[in-house]
């Protein structure tokens, strides 16, 4: 499948000119790793970066961990220190926002009045932190947490707060209710759905996760519908949420973690091709040859899962990156990474490999619910996913092993008297 694909690419790269100006609009993870790849590539023409954000490309991880409690700030969290940036010989238009893009003329046009003509373009937008409805809120005492700025803002409120409401028990959730626990805060996660990182994790590692929390004094609640979220009675400085069944709860604050929103409007004005993202081949291209999607936004096809995917992942906003702007001068690696996805909670690494399929042979090692274990999901004899629980190297094998194809013998896999390797 990938050589038809790869030779569909390569046709339709043979038919473009060489690119002399290449813009990207973006300024996060994604746009960055295109701007240095270009340029490592050997790209020397024009190269426009577009952001909303203030900031140089900067990684998200630490956001809700080290920047919320004060441990990290931007220097520690850059992608690019400014000298590199200067270097690599990009003209950043930030702040600003790309707002269409003329496909006829091959312009992008930007909310500030600029406007540049591209042979190449890469749409690197992520997203938005989904917002809760308007109608339910009726109060100040409500963040978000995508960006930097964000982050150290919800840190400094955070470390001045006796107690915390986070909404939605999703990864963003999970982790702003570790980082307030260990800065001594009250947190409480009301989340929705019946248990945590319910889209991602199997009911046994959501269990895992909650009982970890609860253990750490968060107070949980799951099938909670929030209905308001208002300026306490009595206290205009705090709030006060009410949900479905009447019950309240208060809170010096609250930070919503509901999900992204991914940026797809300018692509879908465009006429390019939106679904559940910018629909993209296996090098980034879209239905463009010339426009090119990757990171957050763009909905790939991953050959490890078989099927198309939007990942919202640290790993996949590098590497996806890296391929497409291999692919945008004329090198085609398809993205073909296994995806991964890690956290950091409390004294615990959860890693998540591959797919986790609802029907997969389960083989765990170590020991759970204790704080050291490795799931194996089995389908005939092979690794399709694992969830690594504070044993990394074993994450580390298993994806060689997955690489490989390797059959795997289910009895060895959890005998922990053998060493893996
Ligand atoms: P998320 O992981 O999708 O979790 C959002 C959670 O909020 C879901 O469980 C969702 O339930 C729930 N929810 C939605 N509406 C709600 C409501 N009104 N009340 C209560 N719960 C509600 O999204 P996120 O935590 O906001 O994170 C945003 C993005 O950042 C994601 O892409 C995430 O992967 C990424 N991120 C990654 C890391 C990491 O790599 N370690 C850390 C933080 C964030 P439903 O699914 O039922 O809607």
């Amino acid at each position: 499948m990938t050589d038809v694909a790869t030779e569909k690419a390569q046709a339709a790269h043979a038919g473009l000119e060489a690119p002399r100006t290449i813009v990207v609009i973006g300024g996060g993870q994604a746009a960055g790793w295109v701007v240095k790849t270009l340029r490592k590539e050997g790209f020397a023409g024009r190269l426009v970066m577009i952001a909303d954000e203030v900031h140089l490309p900067y990684e998200r991880p630490p956001l809700s961990k080290a920047v919320l409690a004060g441990d990290a700030d931007i220097e520690t969290v850059r992608l690019v220190k400014p000298a590199d940036f200067d270097a690599l010989n990009v003209e950043a238009w930030q702040p600003d926002c790309a707002t269409s893009i003329d496909r006829e003329q091959r312009i992008v046009r930007t909310k500030s009045g600029r406007e540049v003509q591209y042979d190449r373009l890469v749409i690197a937008t992520g997203g938005a932190a989904r917002r809760l409805p308007e109608s339910l809120v009726q109060t100040s005492h409500l963040a978000y947490l995508r960006t930097l700025d964000e982050a150290v803002a919800l840190g400094e409120r955070l470390r001045g707060s006796k107690r915390v409401l986070v909404i939605g028990g999703g990864w963003i959730g999970l982790e702003v209710a570790a980082t307030a626990r260990k800065l001594g805060v009250e947190a409480c996660v009301v989340e929705g759905a019946p248990r945590l990182c319910a889209r991602s994790l199997p009911p046994l590692v959501s269990d895992f996760l909650l009982e970890l929390h609860r253990a750490n004094g968060v107070d949980v609640r799951l099938k909670a519908a929030l209905v308001k979220l208002e300026d306490h009675p009595r206290d205009v400085n705090r709030l006060r949420a009410t949900f479905a069944d009447g019950s309240t709860l208060d809170a010096d604050f609250a930070v919503a973690g509901i999900g992204l929103a991914p940026h797809t409007a300018i692509a879908q004005a465009a006429g390019v091709k939106v679904e559940d993202g910018i629909v993209v081949d296996h090098f980034g291209a879209t239905d463009d040859p010339r426009i090119f999607a990757c990171g957050d936004v763009a909905n790939h096809p991953s050959a490890w899962l078989k099927r198309r995917v939007r990942l919202e992942s640290w790993a996949n906003a590098q590497n996806q990156a890296i391929s497409t702007a291999k692919a945008l001068l004329g090198t085609f690696e398809p993205y073909a990474d296994i995806p991964w996805f890690w956290s950091d909670q409390y004294d615990v690494n959860l890693q998540i490999l591959g797919d986790i399929p609802a029907n997969a042979e389960l083989a765990v090692r170590g020991d759970l619910p204790g704080k050291r274990a490795t799931l194996f999901y089995l389908e005939d004899n092979t690794i399709r996913g694992v969830i690594a629980i504070n044993t990394p190297r074993e994450l580390k094998l298993s994806r060689k092993w997955m690489n490989q194809g390797r059959t795997i013998d289910l009895a060895t896999l959890t005998d922990a008297s053998t060493a893996l390797a």
